[in-house]
């Protein structure tokens, strides 16, 4: 495997080692952290230099392709040695699969658009992307503030080109 499936999933701080068929039809995925800052005490951001143990997560993804897929994440606990910092241990964190999150940071993220541009409802959302309830009602309000707050688009007037779009041979 390597790098080339590991730039199409295109999951920022991790690579891919193999994708194995299951019985059902299923790809698993298997992942391995690739991101050196993932290993960063996110309390007070000392690099862990001391493994404290494996850690297993199967976190959510968008649906692609045809078939079901899913990820079979391995990582690794810290200790945190910095004698200043409250936290004993942690483990790896990456930008798109927050310690402790069940899915991947652009699946929540496709959730709000989806309802907001797409017109899709709550449960529709929920349903098509495996996510719970209140996952999606967050990246909605989270998507709704990102429109609300920013300054409405201009709408030019369509031009003749537009217009006869499709009617040409
Ligand atoms: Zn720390």
């Amino acid at each position: 495997m390597g790098n080339d499936t590991t730039l199409l999933l295109g999951l920022d701080g991790v690579s891919v080692v193999r994708v194995e068929s299951l019985a059902d039809g299923t790809r698993r995925v298997h992942l391995i952290t690739a991101d050196e800052a993932a290993r960063a005490c996110p309390s007070c951001e000392v690099v862990g230099s001391q493994v404290k143990g494996p850690a297993v997560t199967w976190p959510r993804d968008l649906p692609y392709g045809e078939r079901k897929w899913e990820f079979f994440r391995r990582k690794r606990r810290w200790w945190c040695r910095e004698p200043k910092c409250s936290r004993k241990s942690f483990t790896e964190s990456v930008a798109q699969i927050p310690a402790g999150a069940r899915g991947t940071t652009r699946l929540r993220q496709a959730a709000g658009p989806r309802m907001r541009d797409a017109g899709s409802t709550v449960v529709q959302a929920a349903r098509d992307l495996h996510l719970s309830w209140p996952t999606v009602m967050d990246a909605f309000r989270t998507s709704a503030r990102e429109v609300t707050g920013a300054p409405l688009p201009e709408v030019d007037v369509l031009g003749i080109d537009e217009t006869r779009r499709g009617k040409t041979k």
